[in-house]
């Protein structure tokens, strides 16, 4: 078992609906056979494969022992040894300063957040980066750095209605402040209007 130290995130460079009724397991099959018998490699090249609809499944898996993690994958050149290479599915045409979400879905953020939390429980604290980030690759097609400072946006409060009650409180309260300023003067307006009112009044 090799130590693992850093994670390695790709896209799969397909389509977002590629082999979209089949199961992960079956697209993990695919990008073997893709590897094996295309590439002549021993084995699929990733650990991990998460689908568009969040599913995962584990790939290379050399001794058989149903462990992907521990594996020296073949992913990310100078980093096989040491990192662990996770591949989302869609990501086709895909540029290094897109987003996440213009390949990927919310459930395939939850799922690597999931892979995230795994990996660091049994390997502590380790590094995460973007292939391009080792590599001058697009892949995998956003900024991984970007993706991991957001958070996992499970975890956060739902913070939209609050802050549309803080920005109502605030209004209000910026309005409050603002009185000192304007009240004088509307005192003054209307108590000129109530003496030309009682001052007519007294005149008929
Ligand atoms: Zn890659």
């Amino acid at each position: 078992m090799s130590k693992k130290t850093i994670l390695v995130i790709h896209t799969l460079a397909v389509r977002r609906n590629w082999m979209i009724d089949a199961t992960v397991q079956q697209q993990v099959d695919e990008v073997t056979r893709w590897h094996t018998k295309e590439r002549g490699w021993k084995a699929i090249a990733y650990a991990q494969i998460i689908a568009q609809n969040g599913t995962k499944a584990g790939g290379r898996d050399l001794d058989g022992d149903g462990d992907f993690y521990e594996e020296i994958g073949a992913h990310a050149k100078g980093f096989n040894v040491e990192g662990i290479g996770i591949a989302l599915t869609g990501g086709l045409g895909g540029k290094a300063t897109d987003k996440f979400r213009d390949h990927y879905t919310q459930a395939q953020r939850f799922a690597l957040w999931d892979t995230i939390y795994e990996i660091r429980k049994r390997f502590g604290d380790l590094e995460i980066i973007g292939h391009n980030e080792v590599s001058a690759k697009a892949c995998p097609c956003f900024n991984v750095q970007e993706f991991l400072a957001e958070g996992d946006p499970r975890t956060k409060p739902i913070t939209a209605p609050a802050a549309a009650a803080g920005a109502g409180v605030a209004v209000l309260g910026a309005g409050i402040a603002a009185a000192p300023e304007w009240w004088p003067v509307a005192a003054l307006v209307a108590v000129a209007v109530i003496a030309i009112i009682v001052i007519r009044k007294v005149r008929t």
